[in-house]
């Protein structure tokens, strides 16, 4: 089964109440026992995994609590409750959970609504709670300093799908008997894989065969008092070894898991014993924790994502202002071009364009600026097999209306404002960005600094592992870099193994005097916004053959014939001829497969020394993990995407460095990793 089908819309749980209480009759088991949540929960997994101490250990690093089975959330809540009442300095949280059957958000609120004291963490849950489609959703609390990663679809599917390591577990599947899919071995096998060193586990579950699967996993297993009738229950320690560790492993499982046994190859991972942190001199020169070089839609969105995680960023621009080049447009549109098919593009598409949705809703959340403007975003249908085209879509993906639906014409009509006489298909959440606003807002986070003028010469790496910044300010230092440069990429690294391309585009600017003004976006083949500073905007044009960024009438022209061909009913030559204001032009920058780079900076003549063998057998070195540079990563080549792909990219860097989970499966990882042009060079014998 290929990987990339594990994205779907799975749809809500079918439960029912029995005396007062949640039930599932898939698994013919309750969700907690009557009047014993809150305490039940406390003492089976809270107490066990110490949480309130040990988040408050280690106060600059993230601690990841992972649960398998979310259910109603309320572990969740009483964690993140557990994690707000602690005063003063503690760990960032993040809490993933995987669940297989989503509760609807009315379930879900009746059976928290048990505990009127959650009450206000109910609803923040409640208020980001994310439609039933297969994969990672990213939740955000406390201005970021807790997150839920919320991945929906089977455990046994799931639970090799997402890199990261955790400091705790929860297992909270319904009885082992009646759910067997929740313990098997190789569920706990991954539970394993993805433990730190000395993680914790509990469990009211002490069913011998879960006992047993932990034993040969590495995990220490204490029996200890169950809650309320139940006599025992479980408490564990992961003391195997690391997978990829240096250190001797006893058990035969723990070796076999050692040896990598996802079905992925492991190039584009890095071996966990290499990600070591740079060491900071003692000196008096500041080190920054995160530079990023860059202040784009990739760049800001990412120093934004680093600030949430609780790292210190550095922007460094070499413009006078961020969002200079081709993010600078006034509108972005947030508009998802799905596939016919299914696939792994479409994987990355659904994915980015959720992300998005909720991320930009979220920060605009209570703040009187505008920046994100959810007017929706309509796909016209200009003949019949076009109509054909979106009906097929619809049935492919399975949209919920909630995220999209088709419109009839009048329908259509009506949420546009405009006269199309064509039927649509309609994105409700979707919108547009005012991406200068966007960067005034990120730029107002508290962990974030910015140089403007700031030209970044060259960049080098100490033997401290510090990165050193030669700009045109002076030296600049960090632990981490971050290169958001588009186009000017191979000015700082060699880019001959991760090659881009510029990607002219021109949107035209008329004047609303004489014209209809959309209410939401219309897309066909391009786009028209709603009216903004006065004007309306359309275009765009896509340009692969000049690298130029001047604005050209001939370009005005082309938008112009192009929208009356797509768009007929809206407009005619002559009046759009005679409102037109300008336009504005600017060089995207895209990749030869039109997918991002995104992820750590290969060491390219390591990569091919490690993986030659593939020149002459392309199903070789699948257990070599990829040699990367420590410490820095890359972001570029969003080309037209940006909207779709720079916000979740974001939060993959922001998890490479602070440990935390990835909103990006290891399939999409390797999809989006700058060293893919290496391995794919190497296995059709071109390098
Ligand atoms: N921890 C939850 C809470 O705080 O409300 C209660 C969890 S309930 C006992 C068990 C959960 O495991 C259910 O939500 C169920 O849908 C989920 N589950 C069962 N089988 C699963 C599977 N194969 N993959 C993922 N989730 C599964």
């Amino acid at each position: 089964m290929p990987l990339h089908s594990a994205l779907a819309y799975i749809g809500y749980a079918q439960v029912s109440w029995r005396e007062g209480v949640l039930y599932s009759p898939i698994f013919d088991d309750v969700y907690y026992q009557l009047g014993q949540g809150k305490a039940e929960s406390t003492h089976v997994f809270l107490q066990p995994n110490r949480l309130c101490s040990r988040l408050q250990e280690n106060p600059s690093s993230t601690f990841t609590v992972s649960e398998l089975g979310f259910g109603t959330g309320l572990n969740f809540l009483l964690c993140f409750e557990e994690w707000l009442a602690i005063e003063g300095d503690k760990s960032s949280l993040n809490y993933v959970a995987y669940e297989g059957f989503p509760l609807s958000p009315t379930d879900l609120r009746l059976a928290l609504d048990a505990w009127p004291e959650l009450s206000s963490l109910k609803e923040a849950l409640l208020d980001q709670y994310p439609l039933p489609f297969k994969g990672s959703h990213r939740l955000v609390f406390a201005e970021g300093r807790a997150t839920l990663t919320l991945i929906f679809g089977d455990i046994g599917e799931m639970l090799p799908a997402y890199n990261f390591l955790s400091d705790a577990w929860f297992l909270d599947g319904f009885a082992p008997k009646r759910n067997q899919s929740m313990w098997d071995e190789n569920v706990i096998r991954h539970l394993s894989k993805h433990s730190k060193r000395l993680a914790t586990l509990s469990t009211y579950s002490s069913a011998g065969s879960v006992v047993r699967g932990l034993k040969e996993y590495g995990f220490s297993v204490q029996k200890i008092s169950g809650y309320g009738l139940k006599r025992e229950m479980v408490s564990a320690v992961w003391s195997g070894t690391a997978p990829g560790a240096t250190e001797a492993n006893h058990s035969p499982k723990l070796e076999a898991l050692s040896k990598g046994s996802n079905s992925l190859p492991n190039w584009a991972q890095v071996e966990r014993i290499q990600a070591l942190p740079a060491k900071t001199p003692a000196s008096d020169i500041h080190v920054s924790k995160c530079i990023v070089i860059g202040s784009g839609l990739a760049g800001t969105t990412t120093a934004l994502a680093l600030a949430e995680a609780g790292l210190d960023c550095l922007i460094l621009e070499e413009n006078p202002s961020p969002m200079s080049e081709a993010s600078g447009q006034d509108q972005l549109v947030l508009y998802g071009k799905y596939p016919k098919k299914l696939n792994r593009e479409a994987k990355l598409t659904l994915s980015g364009h959720i992300f998005s949705q909720s991320y930009f809703s979220r920060l605009q959340k209570g703040r009187p600026e505008i920046f994100w403007n959810p007017c929706g975003v309509l796909q016209v249908a200009k003949d019949q097999s076009d109509a054909k085209r979106h009906a097929e879509l619809l049935n492919e993906y399975q949209f919920p209306q909630a995220f999209s639906e088709l419109l009839e014409v009048d329908q259509a009509e009506s949420i546009s404002g405009l006269n199309l006489n064509t039927p649509g298909l309609w994105f409700p959440k979707s919108g547009w960005l005012a991406p200068k606003r966007f960067a005034e807002f990120v730029l107002g986070h508290k962990r974030l600094e910015m140089e403007t003028n700031c030209h970044v010469t060259s960049i080098k790496q100490n033997h401290s592992g510090i990165w050193e910044l030669d700009t045109s300010l002076g030296l600049r230092l960090c632990e981490h870099l971050v290169i958001a440069t588009a186009n000017q990429t191979s000015q700082l690294v060699d880019t001959n193994l991760m090659p881009t391309k510029p990607l002219r585009g021109q949107i035209t600017r008329v004047s609303p005097k004489s014209l209809s003004t959309p209410k939401s976006v219309v897309c066909g083949e391009g786009y028209l916004c709603p009216e903004v500073n006065d004007e309306i905007h359309f275009g765009a044009t896509y340009d692969l053959t000049s690298s130029h960024s001047e604005v050209c009438e001939e370009d005005n022209v082309k938008n112009i014939d192009n929208i009356l061909k797509w768009l007929p009913t809206w407009s005619n030559k002559e009046t759009l001829t005679a409102s037109l204001v300008g336009g504005s032009a600017g060089l995207r920058c895209t990749t030869p497969d039109y997918t991002p780079l995104v992820g750590r900076l290969p060491n390219t003549e390591e990569m091919l020394e490690r993986f030659k063998g593939l020149r002459y057998d392309a199903k070789s070195c699948r257990e070599t993990y990829g040699a990367y540079k420590a410490n820095a990563y890359i972001n570029i080549g969003h080309g037209s995407k940006g909207m779709i792909t720079c916000p979740v990219s974001a939060q993959h860097i922001a998890s490479l460095i602070s440990g935390g989970p990835s909103p990006l499966d290891r399939e999409l990882e390797m999809m989006l990793s700058p060293a893919r042009f290496i391995i794919r060079g190497l296995s059709k014998n071109k390098l």
